[in-house]
């Protein structure tokens, strides 16, 4: 039975819902056994009343942690207004948060669409199409990263590679060149007349937090320079704020020429957006593109909202700073826990910790839910720590200590 929303949460002690998932939902997740009704801030409520303290974002989604009073307003007044006409005619907030972002950022140009896979498969034919009305219709071909994450189409489980995601899904979409990430003598040799950009992550997210130094996405501008490639920046998670710049690309002094966005844009509202220069766009003429949905009135009230948030110096400043202690805090775990604990990695609010090789992610995550932490799995053995950009330091010292405790319960489940 299905409970009414007006029962969720506010009835503490007494489940609305059945204590086993439905089978009528597709069963691709893994999940978690567990029913959250409402949230506030950084802490997450469950349908038994039990608190959480949240440090997962909702995969690096709630930047501005759960019900964000600002967010919260500007959907409901925009509710009020208008939910949806379709790209057949204008839409006043897709200006308003296109020229935000082209004020913000390298862009000239916006494409709105609904997440991260579709930005990174809007960006792959941003790319071509480039080449293409340059009278270089051969330059099709994409080079990608092994270990990369650009989402689960066709087309960008094709760009990842990921064999695991790709596996009964053939025939695979072609046009991808994979490379090891930090080896620039192979991603030279990787380039050919055909190659059309080289699109990565700043920071590889789901792949384990793994970041390309400064010097090596500085390297990777002057080589798509040199080869008349496009550099396309999938900073779906890295982006709006995470590693406490803007974009992550910043942090190299580098721009890209294309780049999708998504996950924090919305803070919780599904968005994506795809970045370019005007150049880059210049083939995205009327039909080449497009989207029902895609900035829609209801996101693009949210995204100009948080864009207006998280933007300011003063608020990204705060991220770097709270990012310094959530780094010395997991510096001071690893040390702690030197049995579990390999490394500390990541920029900013996206971090991670990578375990040793007899302990899995999905220990440390189930060990840190039962005492009441939300954290997320990643790839190479990681444990994402990402928690709400608008975290406190009480809030950080407080994860550090229950982060603690599920290390030593860890701990004591593998020795
Ligand atoms: C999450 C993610 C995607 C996919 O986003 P969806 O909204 O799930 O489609 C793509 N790229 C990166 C880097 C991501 O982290």
């Amino acid at each position: 039975m299905a409970s009414s929303p007006a029962a969720l949460g506010k009835t503490p002690g007494r489940s609305s819902v059945s204590t086993e998932p439905s089978a009528a939902v597709m069963g691709t997740y893994g999940r978690q056994n567990i029913v959250f009704a409402r949230g506030e801030g950084c802490w997450l409520f469950a349908e038994n009343g039990d608190r959480y303290l949240d440090f997962g974002s909702g995969v690096a989604v709630n930047a501005l942690g759960h019900a964000h009073p600002a967010l919260v307003a500007a959907l409901k007044a925009q509710a009020d207004k208008l939910w949806h006409t379709s790209n057949l005619y204008r839409v006043e907030g897709q200006e308003t948060v296109a020229e935000k972002l082209t004020r913000l950022t390298f862009a000239e140009r916006v494409f709105f669409c609904n997440s991260g896979a579709e930005a990174c498969e809007g960006a792959i034919k941003v790319a071509r199409r480039y080449h293409y009305v340059s009278g270089h219709p051969e330059r099709q071909r994409i080079i990608t990263f092994r270990g990369a994450f650009h989402g689960r189409t066709l087309a960008t489980l094709a760009a990842a590679g990921n064999e695991k995601y790709l596996e009964g899904f053939a025939p695979e979409a072609g046009g991808f060149d994979h490379v090891d990430a930090g080896d620039l003598a192979a991603l030279e040799a990787a380039i050919s007349p055909e190659t059309a950009a080289i699109m990565l992550e700043p920071i590889q997210g789901e792949g384990g937090v793994r970041a390309f130094s400064p010097e090596d996405l500085r390297a990777i501008r002057d080589l798509c320079d040199k080869h008349g490639s496009l550099l396309v920046l999938d900073e779906v998670q890295t982006g709006v704020g995470r590693t406490g710049k803007l974009f992550a690309h910043e942090w190299a002094d580098i721009t890209p020429d294309v780049m999708a966005v998504a996950k924090g844009l919305g803070g919780g509202f599904p968005v994506g957006a795809i970045l370019a220069t005007a150049e880059a766009a210049k083939g995205m003429t009327p039909g080449t593109h497009g989207s029902t949905f895609g900035g829609n009135p209801l996101a693009m009230a949210v995204a100009a909202t948080v864009l207006d948030i998280v933007s300011e110096p003063e608020f990204l400043e705060g991220v770097r700073t709270k990012a310094l202690h959530l780094k010395q805090g997991l510096s001071g775990l690893k040390d702690q826990h030197a049995d579990v604990v390999e490394e500390v990695r990541g920029a900013g609010l996206l971090t991670g910790l990578k375990l040793k090789a007899h302990v899995s992610p999905q220990q440390l995550v189930a060990a840190a839910m039962d005492e009441k932490l939300l954290l997320v799995g990643a790839g190479d053995n990681c444990v994402r720590v990402l928690p709400p950009l608008i975290a406190s330091d009480k809030d950080i010292a407080e994860a550090m200590q229950i982060l603690s405790r599920a290390l030593s319960r860890v701990a004591r489940e593998v020795g």
